[in-house]
């Protein structure tokens, strides 16, 4: 029977990890239909796809979300997806894709072993990423500068920025 084990190149094996349906898909223990895969990523078809050619793009080290996964990993993930695009866009007769990250419960997340969504779209097909956001007013411009200028200013301020992501870490 398969063992979880820590990993060897910084993945954490915590306790949301032990039954990571993900982990037991990478190591060879839980059944999906591979499509890519190289040193540091995986690809297989979602069980339950949108359209047909829906994949999921998954690290191979177990990461929860955006808050762990380190950003060469992430970005790798993103061009895995890149790279299978056209192919999906082929297989599946559409030119239409979205590309969705879920990270956190809150932003719709519920495997928590960080993962890339690569989904062709077909028109009338029922799913949707509701962008613009019909519950929200547009505010004023005041306030979007405001936010703006307080984005700058973390950027432009190092401490302030590792400070940030230490409280990120450990909430
Ligand atoms: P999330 O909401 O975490 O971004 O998306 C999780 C995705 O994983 C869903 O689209 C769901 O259909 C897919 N999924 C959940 N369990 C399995 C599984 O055991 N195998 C595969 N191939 N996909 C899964
Ligand atoms: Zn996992």
């Amino acid at each position: 029977m398969y063992q979880f084990q820590e990993t060897s190149s910084g993945g954490t094996m915590g306790e949301s990890s032990r039954h990571c349906i993900f982990c037991e898909i990478v190591h060879g223990a839980g059944e999906a239909s591979i499509c890519y895969e190289d040193a540091s990523a995986i690809a297989f078809m979602d069980i339950q796809p949108v359209n047909a050619g829906h994949v999921l793009i998954v690290s191979r080290d177990h990461y929860e979300s955006l808050n762990d996964v380190p950003p060469a990993v992430a970005m790798h993930l993103f061009e895995v997806a890149l790279h299978l695009g056209p192919i999906v866009r082929q297989l599946s007769e559409s030119d239409d894709l979205n590309i969705v990250v879920n990270s956190g419960e809150a932003a719709g997340q519920d495997v928590f072993h960080y993962h890339v969504h690569l989904i062709p779209r077909r028109t009338g097909d029922g799913f949707d990423v509701p962008l613009p956001f019909h519950g929200s007013a547009m505010p004023d411009r005041t306030l979007l500068d405001a936010m703006a200028a307080r984005i700058i200013a973390e950027l432009r301020d190092p401490v302030r920025r590792t400070r940030a992501s230490r409280r990120v870490a450990t909430a």
